[in-house]
């Protein structure tokens, strides 16, 4: 096993038996590895080309653990659709910590290996389909250079679940800066213990935010710090149109990386009040309600620091209100810087806001694609050309190039910066759907291209063509929580 570099401790183990349950994952009958994220494991100096695919199998089934892994299961609670429950990893498992040569420090974690002491009524664990979606739609995230959890691998577990039919039982390996949740320090909090608060919260500083060790108000600076965290993370979705789908406290972790990959979906024809999940009937978390959301989970986070806060609850209180309410101001900003960089608006105008949600208004009353729009902008070619002959679009086209005039640069530096935030291509949803499918039926050559191909989203290539059309049926598009 040393071959593979492995550089195993787990911190989170050697914190008290409030905080997680020692636990192995159950083995498996028949693992198979189906997908090694290769880029990922020699970025984390992790070498498997000596192992064989059996051993592989058996390594990231969890049926053979790495030396100096203390496996557990960690408790945490949260506000699923805003109400307040205990969770903790129900079907998850934490193997260990890995440090890489920079002294980067990394959960490995599998999702699926067995019932835990928190999986409540469910059987610990996942179906295939949605673990390949996870691990699509996490390295498409990365490919599009925002924060995010990683997929290192899948096996198949040569068993089969009960699902609404019998589906193939599968493992994933996600990698991630650490699993502590919102909904981490809302657990915590809800037990009224300050010294167990105090640990979750001195771990948290160490592993994430040393550079505010020695401030004076350490609390109050994590949770400006986060605050600033989640609102670029949720500008970096608005920009790219996902939607997360399931924005529960206790999907939202305190690295600042996107977790838990579920119902989400990418938006096609511009809709600010996009929902795909099926569960989602009120349309809490549609994607133009994510800013809000955020907001929203922040001032749960905020609730659970208010002891280290301040001694005088009310002044606590007080801090911690007009932290959370610096959030509102703070993303329009980002917003609509990010809107610029997506138009290539250098500077700023006082036109800028209408000029960015009249192009809006227009792709959701004429229900245009918005990654295809920029694409258009930017002068690829496209299927759908003819849309942008619409009057409407011309007239704001004519109001868009006077704007750019005013950047007093030239045309390459404006598509320079146009083309480092507007990905060609994004995992369309029928194409999602189309290699899942194929990949339940032993096919793994569609999902492998997908991969390929949304590790760099932003690069000119041959052969994107039949990645960037729009979903022909996408408001009818559902997805599923994938338990
Ligand atoms: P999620 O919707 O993935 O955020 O999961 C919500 C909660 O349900 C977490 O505590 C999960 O660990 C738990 N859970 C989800 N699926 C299962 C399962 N198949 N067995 C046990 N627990 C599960
Ligand atoms: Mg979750």
């Amino acid at each position: 096993m040393n071959k593979i570099n492995w550089n195993f401790e787990n911190t989170y183990f050697n914190l008290s038996k409030s905080f997680k349950e020692d636990i192995k994952p159950i083995p498996v009958k028949n693992p198979e590895l189906i997908l090694l994220n290769n880029e990922l494991a020699s970025s984390l100096n992790l070498d498997f080309s000596k192992i064989s695919n059996k051993e592989l199998s058996k390594i990231f089934s969890g049926n053979s653990l790495p030396e100096g892994s203390n496996s557990i299961a960690q408790a945490y609670a949260g506000h699923q659709f805003g109400h307040f429950t205990m969770l903790g990893d129900g079907r998850a498992i934490l193997i260990g910590e890995h440090t890489t040569k920079s002294n980067k420090k990394f959960d490995i974690q599998f999702k699926g290996s067995g019932k835990t002491a928190f999986s409540r009524n469910g059987d610990g664990r996942a179906a295939l389909g949605p673990m390949l979606r996870e691990y699509i739609i996490s390295e498409a995230m990365n490919g599009l250079n925002i924060p995010t959890t990683r997929s290192l691998a899948v096996v198949k577990t040569g068993e089969n679940i009960q699902r609404e039919t019998s589906l193939q039982g599968a493992i994933l390996t996600r990698v991630a800066l650490s699993h502590i949740r919102v909904g981490t320090f809302q657990y915590i909090a809800a037990r009224q213990k300050e010294d167990e608060l105090k640990t979750l919260f001195n771990y948290t500083i160490n592993r994430h935010y040393p550079e505010i060790k020695n401030s004076n108000n350490q609390a109050l600076d994590l949770l400006n710090l986060l605050i600033d965290r989640q609102c670029n993370l949720v500008v970096n979705w608005m920009r790219v149109g996902f939607i997360h789908g399931v924005m529960n406290t206790d999907n939202m972790t305190i690295s600042g990386e996107t977790i838990d990959y579920g119902p989400c979906a990418f938006m096609d024809t511009y809709d600010p009040k996009t929902v795909f999940s099926s569960i989602d009937k009120m349309g809490r978390y549609a994607y133009c309600n994510q800013p809000i959301i955020a907001k929203w989970n922040l001032s749960r986070f905020a609730e659970c620091l208010i002891p280290l806060i301040d001694k005088d609850q009310n002044k606590a209180i007080e801090l911690a209100t007009e932290a959370i309410n610096s959030f509102e101001k703070n993303y329009q900003e980002k917003w609509l810087n990010m809107m610029r960089d997506k138009l290539g608006l250098f500077g700023s105008e006082d036109e800028d806001k209408s000029l960015v949600l009249d192009l809006l208004t227009w792709m959701h009353q004429k229900k245009i694609d918005y990654t295809n729009t920029f694409c258009y902008l930017m002068n690829f070619k496209i299927q759908n050309s003819k849309d942008f002959k619409d009057l409407d679009f011309q007239n704001w086209k004519i109001r868009w190039q006077k704007r750019l005039s005013k950047n007093n640069n030239t045309p390459e530096k404006y598509l320079k910066l146009m083309r480092s935030v507007n990905p060609l291509v994004i995992p369309r949803n029928h194409i999602v759907e189309e290699v899942l499918n194929e990949a339940n039926q032993d096919n793994l050559k569609p999902i492998k291209k997908l991969l390929n191909i949304l590790k760099s989203p932003y690069a000119e290539k041959k052969n994107i063509s039949e990645y960037q059309i729009s979903s022909p049926s996408s408001d009818k598009y559902q997805t599923f929580c994938g338990t």
